[in-house]
């Protein structure tokens, strides 16, 4: 494809993404196809001669959109939000064409230096503790990861290192017995996390709000140390994924200081919601923490992928992971700016931070806010409709863009047959989760388009679900 074919084609694409995002109400939200329906829509080897534009572009319909679950759909209420919008798909696109691979500052310095100023710009946004922040000569600062689960990883990996250092081990020779601890309800890339790292992951049971507190991650640590095992790392989490309950990041930031435990906190969906003020005392205990983890693709309006993690103390992570062969020197390396290989797990890395420079300057602080403050009204407004039917109840408390909810008087089986029923009349679609035994249905506003509207259909199809379950 040569350009002036490319400027006709995109155009085409443009109005294509347009018009699909535009009419995606009239799409059923979930698909209705069998596994391993695609492969005989295609032939079975790669063309020997080039296709038409043409038929690919019409192909986008015969072939993919029948298997697509539309996660922009206003009807999409399952999981977290995976936000996209037009300034941020412009960015990709012009990362797509610039191909730069930052991994260092001299491999593309515009692409080190935007990722500096728009991780504060960001953070600032936020209201992070300023130590999170570059500064001259500080040592904290952040970075653009791929998903909340490298964030997590990485710090594990970060804190393994420091305290093997502490305790004079190399990261290579035989590790002591370390352990790790999190809460019964955070996110499975924790857990996952552990298993990566080959180390004990303790979880620690939350309290009745699904919180961990610092007593019950205190007495975990001791039962540990006195089996003969040294704590190394703890991951808080505001907003579970289940539940989206919260840590109590104070008092587990206390209990890391007392035994010199790296703390990560996990945002990944609620962390957007910081930069509305109200919403900030969600963090309170924050600045006792050492990394810091969200995911601007769920819910900031940046398309995935795009996961921002800061350090207090970026060192702890360059030293973890610096291995510097010749062909990836350069004379800047020791200068004001980072380079971001040392930073994480891969050595490549896309020009992100264009997403979050264009989303930023396209919707100001009071656009991101609006976006926020919407999302969390219309969940309140269904919310309130739960309500008003006595069949069900609230299961937790709402606080940002979750509603939790459960037919009161039923078991877990009633509930189960119920999301069921609703998922497989293709109007809606939404994810159950089970905190302490108890199945409940997860609400989640999610499309950046979701109106009053759309919420009172979705409220239409539950209603009209359970009056043919029950009845
Ligand atoms: N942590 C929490 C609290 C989440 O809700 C999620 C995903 O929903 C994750 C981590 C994993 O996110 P990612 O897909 O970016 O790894």
């Amino acid at each position: 494809m040569e350009g002036e074919e490319f400027k006709v084609a995109a155009k085409e694409m443009v109005d294509y993404i347009v018009d699909y995002l535009t009419n995606i109400r009239e799409r059923r939200v979930v698909s209705e196809v069998e596994p391993g329906y695609l492969r005989p829509l295609l032939p079975h080897a790669a063309p020997d001669t080039p296709d038409q534009w043409k038929d690919i572009m019409t192909d986008i319909e015969r072939v993919i959109m029948p298997g697509v679950t539309h996660w922009q759909s206003p009807y999409f209420h399952a999981y977290y939000p995976a936000n996209v919008s037009y300034p941020a798909i412009l960015a990709d696109v012009l990362s797509d064409a610039l191909g730069t691979i930052g991994f260092s500052w001299n491999a593309s310095p515009a692409c080190t230096e935007l990722e500096v100023v728009m991780m504060d710009w960001l953070g600032q946004l936020i209201g992070l503790p300023q130590e999170f922040l570059f500064t001259p000569g500080g040592t904290g600062g952040g970075v653009i990861l791929s998903t909340a689960s490298e964030a997590t990883l990485v710090a594990l990996l970060s804190a393994r290192s420091k305290k093997l250092k502490e305790l004079g081990h190399t990261p290579i020779s035989d590790h002591p017995p370390l352990v790790a601890y999190t809460s019964d309800q955070s996110h499975s890339s924790v857990e996952r996390a552990g298993m990566f790292a080959g180390v004990r992951l303790r979880l620690v049971t939350s309290d009745e709000q699904f919180s961990m507190r610092g007593p019950a991650l205190r007495q975990a640590i001791l039962a540990d140390i006195k089996e003969g095992l040294i704590p190394f790392y703890v991951v808080g989490t505001v907003g579970t994924t289940s539940a989206c309950s919260y840590d109590n990041l104070k008092e587990i930031g206390e209990v890391t200081r007392e035994f010199g435990l790296w703390f990560h906190v996990d945002a990944a969906y609620a962390g957007s919601a910081l930069v509305c003020e109200e919403f900030r005392y969600l963090m309170i205990g924050l600045e006792l923490a050492q990394s810091f983890n969200f995911n601007p693709h769920k819910w900031l309006l940046v398309n995935f992928d795009c996961s921002a993690m800061w350090y207090k103390n970026s060192n702890d992570v360059v030293d973890a992971f610096n291995v510097d062969p010749l062909y990836l020197k350069h004379e800047n390396q020791e200068g004001l700016l980072p380079d971001y290989r040392h930073w994480q797990i891969p050595l490549g890395r896309r020009f992100r931070s264009l997403k979050l420079w264009f989303v930023m300057r396209m919707y100001g602080k009071q656009g991101l806010q609006a976006h926020i403050r919407r999302h969390v009204s219309l969940a309140h407004q269904f919310e309130n409709h739960v309500k008003e039917d006595s069949r069900f109840e609230i299961f937790f408390p709402v606080t940002l863009g979750l509603v939790c909810f459960r037919l009161k008087n039923e078991d877990n089986a009633m509930n189960e047959k119920l999301l069921k029923n609703i998922n497989a009349g293709g109007v809606v679609h939404m994810v159950p989760s089970k905190a302490k035994d108890v199945y409940f249905i997860r609400f989640a506003v999610c499309s950046v388009d979701t109106n009053s509207d759309d919420v009172k259909i979705s409220w239409k199809e539950v209603k009209k679900q359970t009056d043919l379950l029950l009845n």
